[in-house]
């Protein structure tokens, strides 16, 4: 696993081209002008690694845009320690940002080829993120509760078992709704309590639901 002067440079470049397009968090550009994004890619798609543009990483799915990792990741607030839980692994590039940005990240996959493929590249590039194969509308109750929730696939609405898992005082970051979504903040102010903020549109794989109910269909 190479990560050269020519792939340093490239994503210099993505931290520059993130910033003209309005991302003012340090905490998140200085991880994805770290984090490097090629390894999570197929070998022969290394040029398109340093673009900002979603890519397929197999299982029919999509590796996020940097500038859509970039948003839910400020949006997040992200504060050293905080205990953060993913929906949709994927690739594991967007954990992998929480992580170096402080974040103990806990992300649930329901693809089973995804998910192994995951857990041994974070392995292998010695990230400590605690990945989970299952159904993340079901949230992990055993963990909970977590300061920051951040849904990685579009959600047709807010599923209830995992704003139950949501500490008071913490942030849900959700891209709602079916063709389009609209990134959302549910900021929980206290139990049962809550202020919804809308932060504009983006284009997310569906979350699906039980896999093995999907699969019969
Ligand atoms: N965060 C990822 C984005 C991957 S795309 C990255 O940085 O690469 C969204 C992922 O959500 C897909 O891998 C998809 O399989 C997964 N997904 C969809 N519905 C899900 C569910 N109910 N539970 C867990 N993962 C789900």
């Amino acid at each position: 696993m190479i990560d050269s002067f020519r792939h340093k440079g490239l994503r210099k470049k993505l931290v520059e081209e993130l910033k003209s397009k309005g991302i003012t968090n340090n905490n998140v550009l200085e991880a994805i002008g770290t984090i490097p994004r090629h390894l999570f890619f197929e070998s022969s798609f290394l040029e398109f690694a340093y673009q900002d543009n979603a890519f397929p990483i197999g299982a029919g799915q999509t590796i996020s845009q940097p500038y859509t990792v970039a948003v839910q990741s400020s949006l997040l607030d992200i504060q050293k320690g905080d205990k953060v839980l993913e929906i949709g692994t994927g690739s594991g590039y967007q954990a992998a940002v929480l992580y170096h940005m402080g974040a103990k990240v806990f992300s649930i996959e329901r693809q089973r080829e995804l998910y192994i493929k995951t857990k041994t590249l974070m392995t292998d590039l010695g990230y400590r993120i605690k990945m989970f194969y299952g159904d993340g509308y079901l949230g992990l109750p055993s963990y909970a509760p977590f300061n920051k929730i951040i849904i990685t696939c579009g959600a047709p609405s807010i599923p209830e078992k995992l704003l139950e898992q949501l500490k008071p005082g913490g942030i849900m970051v959700i891209p709602l709704g079916e063709t389009v979504q609209t990134m959302t903040t549910i900021h929980k102010t206290a139990e049962l309590e809550y202020i919804r903020k809308e932060h504009g549109e983006f284009r997310f794989v569906p979350m699906l639901g039980n896999k093995a109910d999907n699969d019969k269909k």
